[in-house]
């Protein structure tokens, strides 16, 4: 029977439902959701058959993360992470690696980030340096989802040789001289475990790089961003569904006892338009995801176009959403139960992580004004 990922995200969200308060307020890294989605084969998702993995497509996976952020945004983040991550090592990646992801004991992320180039990810000033057999590698990143957690770590450092961007490793956690600094203590997605890690002199065997050396851009390029913003994309829609559903409930649901007939928040029309906004600005913003998705799959003259757009729009979109929720949903809605301050709070990090809202706003712009991209 083929593998059905729709129903492994449905039995993973459940899991997730159960665990995501707990993980928002302790900052607890989503480990039951993990457990589940490994357990149901989500961590192979994306991994060739002959590796044992389910050979799923990027709109599964869209699917799945879409499906996991309706219930717990940090678990979907750890998921994106790892998709992205799953996504460079199906190209580029050791065998074994590849096995070990299929079968739920690899999970992988981007460790992209730097304090020096901040959320410019396409210039990383962290350096390799071969040493023999091995490579030596000097970085600060700045955040890692699941630092803590991540079998290994996508890692971009400049070339070894030449001018070009970067170059593309396979960093295991547990490398020497590798240090995770810090905890993350962040106002939202509070369970992504996304930390500081310096390397200080750290040696890997050489073999683990993931393509050729300098070529990191064209990966980051080619293969990490499409799959990146569609997830991205995934996980702000997820979180809108979700204040949709729990702000439609609340306004349903409250009602004043001294008017006639105990009328609700609903009856009044204000509250009415601002839910059919939302209502209207998620339909959008999955209406060009899912546009995107077959954009890509159908190799569209606008699929890039398509990408670029869609992590900004989506983003945005749940930025005024999960505004508008806390408005219907007045001062009920500082309150944890109502179920809407969480999504406010993880919606927010889906247009400051690299490549942000406004420079994809920048890129767009330069696309359709016919300037390059890059310069
Ligand atoms: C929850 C979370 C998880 C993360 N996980 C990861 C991860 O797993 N791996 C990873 O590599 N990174 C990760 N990041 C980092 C993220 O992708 C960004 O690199 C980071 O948030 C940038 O922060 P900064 O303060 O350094 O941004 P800055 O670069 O200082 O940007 C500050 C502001 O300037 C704007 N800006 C910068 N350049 C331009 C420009 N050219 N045009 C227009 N505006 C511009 C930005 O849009 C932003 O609003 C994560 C971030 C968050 C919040």
């Amino acid at each position: 029977m083929p593998y059905d990922a729709l129903a492994a995200a449905e039995a993973t969200a459940l899991v997730a439902r159960e665990h995501s308060q707990a993980v928002d307020a302790n900052a607890q890294f989503p480990t039951a959701t993990l457990a589940a989605a490994r357990d149901h084969g989500l961590l192979g998702l994306l991994t060739a058959p002959e590796f044992g993995g389910h050979g799923g497509t990027l709109r599964d996976a869209a699917l799945v993360v879409e499906r996991l952020a309706r219930e717990c945004g940090s678990s979907a983040m750890v998921l994106t992470m790892h998709y992205a991550g799953t996504a460079v090592i199906e190209a580029h990646g050791p065998h074994a690696v590849r096995r070990a992801i299929a079968a739920g004991q690899h999970l992988s992320t981007l460790a992209f980030s730097e304090a020096g180039s901040r959320s410019h990810f396409w210039a990383p000033t962290g350096t390799a340096t071969a040493v023999g057999d091995q490579v030596q590698l000097d970085a600060q990143k700045s955040w890692i989802t699941s630092a803590h957690h991540a079998t290994a770590y996508v890692w971009s450092s400049r070339p070894c040789q030449g001018s070009e961007a970067s170059t593309l490793w396979l960093v295991p956690r547990d490398t020497q001289a590798l240090a995770t600094t810090a905890g993350y203590d962040g106002i939202g997605l509070r369970g992504n475990d996304s930390a500081p890690v310096a390397a200080k002199g750290a040696r890997i065997p050489s073999h683990l790089r993931l393509g050729p050396d300098g070529g990191g851009f064209g990966i980051m390029m080619g293969t990490v961003l499409p799959t990146f913003c569609t997830l991205i994309a995934a996980g702000s829609i997820g979180l809108m569904e979700a204040t949709v559903a729990a702000t439609a409930a609340h306004a349903s649901g409250s009602r004043y006892a001294h008017l006639a007939q105990g009328n609700a928040l609903a009856d009044l029309p204000t509250i009415r338009a601002h839910v059919a906004r939302m209502r209207i600005a998620t339909d959008q913003a999955r209406t060009l995801w899912l546009d995107t998705i077959t954009a890509l799959e159908t190799q569209r003259a606008d699929a890039m176009l398509r990408v670029l757009e869609v992590k900004a729009a989506c983003a945005e979109a749940a930025l005024a959403v999960v505004d508008t929720g806390m408005r219907v949903c007045g001062g009920q809605a500082y309150r944890r139960e109502v179920g809407v301050e969480r999504r406010f709070r993880d919606a927010r990090a889906a247009s400051i992580m690299a490549p942000t809202s406004d420079q994809l706003f920048d890129f767009l712009g330069k696309a359709v004004c016919g300037l390059p991209l890059f310069g």
